[in-house]
C-alpha cells in the first residue's frame, strides 16, 4: 500500500460517528434489560397516525440533522413503539428473541453493506455463508462442499458435472435467503428443473401437481402461484389429528394424480407445521419419494433447528432421504431477521435451478472464492451468514442445543400444566415449542381474549384455526420465559375470559 500512502495521508479523516453509535447502543442495552426484566408492556400498539406524529417523522424529513440529542430522542421514541421480543411474555410468533451478539452482526452487516452474492462484494461474508451452509449440511447428514482443492475453481461446478464418482453421496449445497418463504420457492424451482428441465425457457407444464398437507405454511401455495402451477395444483395430503401427513396414504394420492394424468413436482413435508408444531414422519415419506423418484422438499423453517440437538434430532429421522430443506435461523437459532437457508442434497440441483445469464455477474472468472448469485432470486443480498454465525460463535453449538432443549422441554411442562386445567383444551401435545389451547366458549371469545391481552400488554399470544376451531397459540421461543410466566399467562386468560359474555 506504500504507493498510495501520500494520497491517503493527505485526506482528512471523516468525523467519528462513535458518539452517536454509543448513544444508540446504550439505548438498546437499556431497552434489552428493561424488556427482559418485564418492566414495560410486551406489546403496545399506538394508532398509526399517532406513531407518525409521536416520532416526529415529517419534521425530521424536512429538517434533517438526525444526530446527537435529536437521534437520542428519536431512538427513545422508536423503542417505545416496538413490540418487545426479549420480554418473557413474548409468546406469539415464530421469530427469535435475538441473541445480542447476533444483533451486533446486523449492525456490522448493515454498516459494511457487503452485498455478497458475488464473492468480490464480500469475501468475508461469502466465506461465512459457505461455512454456515456446510455446517448445516453436516447437521442434516448431507455431504458438505469441499473447501480445499483448486482455489480458483468454484468449489461447486455450475454445469451439473459431477465432481465425484457416481456412487459417492452427492455433494450438497445451499444458499442463505431473505426468509423461509423465498427458500421454499427456490426449492420448488429446483424441483421443477428436475422434472421439467426446459421449464425455464418454455414455462411450467400444466400436468404438474404438488403434494402438501393443507396445514402447510402459506408460502407453499404462494410458490405454486408464483411458479405458474396455480394454487389448485396443490393437492392436500391426508393428515392425522396433529396435522401430520399419514405416510401410508401417499400411494393413494399418487394413484389419483396419475389417474388424472398428473405428475408430482414434489412432496412437501413439514418439520414442523406452523399451527401446532407437529413433525411429519420423514422416514416413510422419504422412502416413498425415493421409490417413485419424487422430489421431497422438507419445510423445516421452524423445526429443522432440532437437528442441532442430540436429544431432538430424531424428530427429523429420514431427513437424509429428502432433496431439499428450508431452515430458518431467525426462528430457532436466535438470529435476528432475516436469515434463512435453503439446503439441497445435491448441489447440482440448485445450481441448475436458475438458468439465466447475467454476464456482468456470471462471466467465467478467476477468483479466490465462490459466488452465490446463481442460486438465488435475489441479486443484492445481505451478508446473512454473519447473523447466525455470530450467535453460534457466542453460544457455541452446545449452547444452542441447550437452548433448543430448554424450549422444547418447557413446552412439554406447559402442556402438562394446561391439560391439568379443567377449563382449558389443548389442540395437540407439542412435539416442539408450539402450543395451542382454548378456553370454553366460542371462537370469537378466544379472539377477544387475545385482543384484551394485547390491549393491556400483559402477554402476547398469537392465534390459529386448527381442525376448524380457533385456538390461542404460544410459541415458547424466548429463553427468558419460564413456566411461571406461562402459568401467569393462563391465569390472566382465565380472568379475562370470566369477564367476557359469550
Ligand atoms: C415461518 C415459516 C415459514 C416462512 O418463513 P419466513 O422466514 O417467515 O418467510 C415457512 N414454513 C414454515 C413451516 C414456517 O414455520
Amino acid at each position: 500500500m506504500e504507493h498510495q500512502a501520500d494520497e491517503v495521508d493527505s485526506r482528512p479523516l471523516p468525523e467519528s460517528f462513535a458518539p452517536d453509535g454509543h448513544a444508540v447502543v446504550d439505548a438498546l442495552d437499556a431497552y434489552y434489560r428493561e424488556s427482559v426484566g418485564g418492566r414495560q408492556p410486551v406489546i403496545h400498539q399506538e394508532r398509526l397516525a399517532r406513531n407518525i406524529e409521536q416520532l416526529d417523522l415529517a419534521t425530521l424529513v424536512r429538517e434533517g440533522g438526525l444526530a446527537g440529542p435529536r437521534l437520542e430522542t428519536f431512538v427513545r421514541d422508536y423503542l417505545a413503539a416496538t413490540t418487545r421480543l426479549h420480554h418473557p411474555a413474548f409468546l406469539a410468533h415464530q421469530v427469535a428473541a435475538p441473541h445480542p451478539t447476533g444483533s451486533l452482526a446486523s449492525l456490522i452487516d448493515g454498516f459494511t453493506n457487503n452485498a455478497m452474492a458475488i464473492y468480490e462484494m464480500g469475501p468475508g461474508a461469502a466465506s461465512i455463508e459457505f461455512f454456515v451452509i456446510n455446517w448445516m449440511l453436516e447437521k442434516i447428514g448431507w455431504q458438505p462442499a469441499p473447501v480445499e482443492g483448486d482455489a480458483t475453481a468454484p468449489a461447486v461446478p455450475r454445469d451439473g458435472r459431477a465432481a465425484h464418482a457416481a456412487d459417492d453421496p452427492p455433494i450438497g449445497g445451499g444458499v442463505l435467503t431473505h426468509g423461509g418463504s423465498l427458500a421454499n420457492l427456490t426449492a420448488l424451482l429446483a424441483a421443477r428443473r428436475q422434472i421439467a428441465p426446459d421449464s425455464w425457457r418454455t414455462g411450467t407444464p400444466n400436468d404438474l401437481v404438488l403434494f402438501a398437507p393443507a396445514v402447510s405454511h402459506y408460502s407453499i401455495a404462494r410458490a405454486a402461484g408464483i411458479l405458474g402451477l396455480g394454487q389448485d395444483a396443490v393437492w392436500p395430503l391426508e393428515v392425522d389429528d396433529r396435522g401430520a401427513t399419514i405416510a401410508e396414504r401417499l400411494p393413494a394420492v399418487l394413484g389419483a394424480a396419475r389417474a388424472a394424468g398428473k405428475r408430482p413436482l414434489a412432496v412437501v413435508a413439514n418439520s414442523c407445521n406452523t399451527p401446532v408444531g407437529a413433525y411429519d414422519p420423514l422416514l416413510p415419506i422419504g422412502e416413498f419419494c425415493r421409490r417413485h423418484g419424487i422430489w421431497l422438499h422438507v419445510d423445516g423453517a421452524h423445526g429443522a433447528s432440532a437437528l442441532v440437538s442430540p436429544t431432538h434430532r430424531h424428530l427429523l429421522d429420514g431427513i437424509e432421504l429428502a432433496d431439499s430443506l428450508t431452515w430458518d435461523a431467525h426462528k430457532m437459532l436466535r438470529a435476528p431477521t432475516l436469515c434463512a437457508a435453503l439446503l439441497v442434497r445435491d448441489h447440482r440441483t440448485i445450481d441448475a435451478a436458475f438458468q439465466q445469464e447475467a454476464s456482468y455477474l456470471f462471466h467465467e472468472k478467476e477468483q479466490p472464492g465462490v459466488d452465490f448469485a446463481q442460486r438465488t432470486v435475489e441479486c443484492t443480498k445481505a451478508g446473512l451468514g454473519l447473523k447466525v454465525f455470530m450467535v453460534l460463535a457466542a453460544l457455541g453449538e452446545r449452547g444452542l442445543a441447550a437452548y433448543i432443549d430448554h424450549e422444547y422441554a418447557l413446552s412439554q411442562q406447559a402442556y402438562e400444566y394446561l391439560v391439568g386445567q379443567s377449563d382449558v383444551k389443548c389442540a395437540a401435545r407439542p412435539e416442539g415449542n408450539i402450543l395451542c389451547f382454548r378456553v370454553a366458549g366460542s371462537d370469537t371469545k378466544q379472539l377477544r381474549i387475545r385482543d384484551a391481552l394485547n390491549e393491556e400488554g400483559s402477554f402476547y399470544l398469537s392465534s390459529t384455526v386448527f381442525r376448524e376451531q380457533r385456538y390461542l397459540r404460544m410459541v415458547v421461543i424466548n429463553p427468558e420465559t419460564s413456566l411461571a410466566d406461562i402459568e401467569r399467562c393462563v391465569e390472566r386468560v382465565r380472568e379475562i375470559a370470566g369477564g367476557i359474555r359469550d
